[in-house]
């Protein structure tokens, strides 16, 4: 998870919300059981500002996200505040496995990261990785229920962060033996940035290899 800068609205969701929002409501009171519209709040226009404020990344996991694997997450979850089932900053971009709504909401949202509202830093207190795998930095209670409501712990992200750190690793090995051949103990300039490449927010995964990078490889990035 990294911290998302949200792109404006969308003049479409300006637009249209109160329309929308009135024919949700009057549905509820005919079915309690009535969902909002996924075409509407689903609309390309909508979609692609939430993909352009990610990266194209999930909001939660950093998994980059393609065709059918994008779906809109209500941040806060319809069930809960049916008021909020068009408003732009509670849509959020997930992938299928952290949108999975089993654990959503047992956890209230407040006592978990909100990468909308956290800062890097204040992710980074409260999660961090050991290699791939993600656990809570220092037992904080806000991490532990980050990685349980959205997943970010299962064998599926860990083996997909597992690929990814294998890439990085190749790259490394590469730039070294490089180095070895020069006869140089430091990167050049453009080794750096290709190492560093890895930790920027567009990357998928960025906060893992931030954190390994520096962990392991600190004589890299310098
Ligand atoms: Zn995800």
């Amino acid at each position: 998870m990294r911290h998302i800068e949200r792109l404006p609205e969308p003049a479409i969701l300006k637009e249209k919300h109160d329309e929308w929002q009135e024919k949700f409501d009057k549905a509820k009171k005919k079915n309690s059981k009535a969902r909002p519209d996924s075409s509407k709040y689903g609309n390309p226009k909508i979609r692609k500002n939430l993909e352009d404020s990610s990266y194209g990344k999930c909001f939660y996991c950093e998994s980059k996200l393609s065709g059918a694997s994008k779906e809109i997450d209500h941040f806060i979850e319809v069930t809960i505040n049916p008021k909020m089932a068009y408003t732009w900053a509670n849509l959020y971009l997930s992938c299928s496995n952290c949108n999975d709504k089993a654990d959503h909401n047992a956890i209230p949202v407040d006592t978990a990261l909100d990468p909308c509202r956290d800062s890097d830093d204040e992710i980074q207190a409260n999660i961090t990785f050991d290699d791939e795998y993600i656990c809570s930095q220092c037992n904080s209670l806000k991490g532990l229920n980050t990685i349980k409501k959205y997943h970010l712990g299962a064998e599926l992200l860990d083996m997909k962060r597992g690929k990814w750190l294998q890439k990085i690793m190749k790259d490394i090995i590469s730039i070294q033996n490089q180095m070895r051949i020069d006869g140089r103990c430091l990167p050049t300039i453009d080794e750096r940035q290709r190492i560093k490449r890895y930790m920027q927010p567009d990357q998928p995964y960025s906060l893992m290899s931030k954190i390994y990078l520096e962990k392991n490889f600190d004589y890299l990035l310098r």
